[in-house]
């Protein structure tokens, strides 16, 4: 009886997935034409519940929140059925509303999951953390308008929402006081409480935040200089998605170490780790959407800052590195 029960609330959470995506933007090929190569969300999501649905042992799909404006945020659970699970791994995108490139990575690594998943292994994919914000840029591009977005629905940017390492290093404080902000308070956004809560419930061992751009594998701390006590272990992780990139492979830092004076206090990388004890990293995705034979229409083309025309190669070369990430993989 609790198994029957379980199947059908598993159904009615595909259900509200395909409708809530049904009821988004899907428009016709150039009408965005900023966003050429990019999927907007409605078609992204409808794709993915109808995959759980075909799939229902293998994908459970979670609703593990909702944003300022109501719209729900979304995990997919996927593992082998009937296999026990060793080791769980927790991949999300879509903190900064403009970082498309990181939605199209988180989606592709969850089909391929679907498709294949690990043996013995839990990963958790969530898409898109920050639905509010990422439509917000559907809009400005479908009406052509060139806006820069980072935060969410209130304009909060949740890469700053976060509880570990909120205050200033003393000897900055005074220094330059404006270049370290934070939002309100810790976990002020419903976003990142809906984070926070599922890293609670299920035992991460290793996390991935996409973002972009840099071409960078981040890790902990993001808010200190110092280096954290488990950064062999990052070091390890961080090196064997370089060997499985290969060519053009991105490179392994510590966040804090970006610049001498950066810092990004708050962080999810930062709370990841020193919250809940997991190995994570900020992955910055791409070297940037500058491309010379596509010259932008101005140098403050802020979607192609972030989102280079023909994603394919760069999808391809994130999942390699993710590859590792989700399968506990040791690569010689
Ligand atoms: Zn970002």
């Amino acid at each position: 009886m609790l198994m029957l029960w379980s199947i059908l609330a598993l159904a009615a959470t595909t259900d509200e997935l395909a409708s809530w995506a049904r009821s988004l933007d899907r428009p016709e090929p150039g009408e965005a034409p900023r966003a050429a190569g990019y999927r907007f969300a409605g078609p992204v999501f409808e794709d993915l519940a109808r995959r759980a649905e075909e799939r229902p042992g293998v994908v459970e799909v979670e609703r593990i929140g909702a944003t300022t404006s109501g719209h729900p945020i979304w995990a997919f659970h996927v593992q082998e059925p009937g296999v026990e699970v060793e080791d769980s791994a927790l991949v999300f995108a879509g903190i900064h509303a403009l970082e498309w490139i990181s939605v199209e990575v988180a989606t592709e690594l969850l089909v391929e999951l679907i498709d294949h998943p690990v043996r013995g292994q839990r990963v958790t994919v969530i898409p898109m953390l920050n639905p509010d914000g990422r439509l917000k840029s559907e809009v400005d591009l479908l009406a052509d308008d060139n806006v820069y977005r980072r935060g969410n629905g209130p304009n909060v940017d949740l890469n700053r929402d976060f509880a570990v390492h909120r205050a200033v290093e003393p000897v900055w404080a005074d220094i330059l006081p404006a270049r370290y902000a934070t939002s309100p308070s810790s976990l002020s956004q419903p976003e990142s409480r809906a984070l926070d809560a599922l890293l609670s419930r299920e035992s991460y061992t290793r996390a991935a935040s996409l973002h972009a751009f840099g071409g960078y594998f981040y890790a902990p701390w993001s808010g200190r200089w110092r280096r954290p006590e488990a950064w062999a272990e990052h070091l390890e992780l961080g090196r064997s998605m370089e060997a499985a990139q290969g060519e053009h492979a991105y490179r392994t830092r510590q966040l804090a170490r970006w610049g001498f004076f950066f810092r990004a206090r708050g962080s999810e990388v930062d709370h990841l780790y020193g919250e809940h004890g997991i190995t994570s990293f900020l992955i910055e995705l791409t070297r940037s959407g500058w491309d010379p034979r596509r010259p932008f229409r101005s140098t403050r083309e802020y979607f192609r800052w972030y989102n280079p025309v023909r994603p394919q190669r760069h999808v391809d070369r994130a999942l390699a590195a993710l590859r590792v990430l989700v399968r506990r993989a040791s690569i010689p």
